[in-house]
């Protein structure tokens, strides 16, 4: 089955904890990527992807409105603090072309120690137990549920 690894607005979907158990065969609701026609949770009604479709744009940042409230907006979402990459990555695009940074990406969420995939979440690697360089979910330290 193919995943596709590039979402409209910047980010890597290969660190998509809904991506990494589709692949593992064991995410109940798979996902193969944000432009695949495998989609769950809120990927599935998310407006940035559809103004990107509607527009044309392969990425948020060939649109002419580039950076747009909106992607602002989801960039400094609080909730998901690993957004805050998405400018660094489209200038990747911009300026190496969506192969390189696929392949950056690659090595940005995956194990320094053995390669396993990461998930932006992941503070240490499921595998060998590395420390990683994922991100914290906001609240988690208060036990505040989680979406
Ligand atoms: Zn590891």
């Amino acid at each position: 089955m193919e995943f596709s690894l590039d979402g409209y607005c910047g980010l890597y979907c290969g660190a998509c904890p809904t991506l990494l158990g589709s692949r593992a065969g064991t995410e109940p609701k798979p996902c193969h990527g944000c432009k695949s026609e495998i989609i769950s949770g809120w990927c599935l009604i998310c407006d940035l992807k559809s103004c990107a479709r509607e527009k044309g744009v392969e990425f948020c940042s060939a649109c002419g409105s580039y950076p747009c409230e909106k992607l602002e907006a989801f960039k400094t979402s609080a909730e998901y603090p690993y957004h805050t990459e998405v400018y660094d990555y489209m200038k990747t695009i911009q300026q190496e072309g969506k192969s390189a940074w696929l392949e950056k990406m690659r090595v940005r969420w995956s194990c320094p120690a053995c390669g396993r995939q990461a998930s932006w979440w992941d503070a240490s690697c499921k595998e060998c137990g590395a420390a990683l360089t994922g991100y914290e979910k906001p609240g988690e330290a208060k036990n505040r549920p989680v979406p």
